[in-house]
């Protein structure tokens, strides 16, 4: 048996167990999403683009934690073909660049936007076999055009970051009209500031954060979608 067949059978014997995918959850904010939701007793695959970081993330979170190897830029289809059936996508991975030079905007972009595009559509197949998907994007509130002409003025340090969440924040209402039609629930998050790599470790605790994607990856049937809501469930502005 070749070892493609063999990760397969090993993803593919918990099906009975409703099954998560988060990005970048070998640390940060991702960490703890997969935490609660390992928790919550679905099965969770640690999406790391480093085997030995995803690997000490799995080992942390124990019983329900998978690996799965994935850069969100690259090679993204063939980690799709390990994973046979998903209920929740939470797409968190996410960096941010600093300038307003065309450079950092394409680094920006290519996590933040092109790297949620190249998941969400490799992921597809397998959310589509779920009787309730969910999908969960991991946006700011620095993102929000409103908020950006009155609260938090953007800067050019953080125009590439802010408005590639705009643009992930976009694709949010996209997937949320284009997957109505399957059941799947597609909202985006504002963690609201965390103290994580990302940010100095200056915020909050990412748990709490990590307590909204929860909410938004178990939405009820009947739940919201399309929509853009902070940690704790109150509306962001577009
Ligand atoms: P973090 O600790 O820096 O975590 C970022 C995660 O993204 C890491 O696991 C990182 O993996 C992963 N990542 C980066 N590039 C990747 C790639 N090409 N492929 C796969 N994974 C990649 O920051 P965080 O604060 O937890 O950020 C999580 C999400 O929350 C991000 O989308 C961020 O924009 C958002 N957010 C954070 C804050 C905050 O205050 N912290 C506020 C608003 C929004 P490596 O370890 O391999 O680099």
């Amino acid at each position: 048996m070749d070892k493609d067949v063999v990760d397969k059978d090993v993803v593919d014997k918990d099906t009975d167990k409703r099954t998560a995918l988060v990005t970048g959850a070998n640390r940060g904010i991702g960490k703890e999403i997969a935490r609660q939701l390992a928790e919550a007793g679905l099965i969770v695959h640690i999406g790391s683009r480093d085997a030995d970081d995803g690997q000490r993330a799995v080992d942390e979170i124990g019983a329900n934690a998978r690996l799965l190897v994935l850069d969100v830029t690259d090679g993204v289809a063939e980690a799709a073909e390990q994973i046979g059936r998903l209920d929740v996508l939470v797409n968190n991975a996410g960096i941010m660049t600093t300038g307003p030079d065309v450079e950092g905007f394409r680094r920006a972009y290519e996590v933040n936007v092109f790297g949620v595009v190249a998941v969400t559509e490799a992921f597809l197949p397998a959310l589509r076999r779920s009787a309730s998907p969910r999908i969960v994007n991991i946006s700011s509130g620095l993102a929000s055009l409103e908020w950006s002409s009155t609260r938090f003025p953007v800067d050019a340090a953080s125009v590439a970051y802010r408005t590639s969440k705009a643009a992930l924040n976009a694709l949010t209402v996209l997937y949320a009209q284009a997957l109505a039609g399957a059941g799947c629930k597609v909202n985006a998050l504002g963690p609201g500031p965390r103290a994580t790599a990302m940010n100095s470790f200056a915020g909050g605790d990412p748990a709490e954060a990590a307590e909204g994607a929860v909410r938004l990856a178990l939405l009820p049937d009947d739940g919201p979608t399309g929509s853009f809501v902070a940690w704790d469930g109150t509306p962001i502005p577009w």
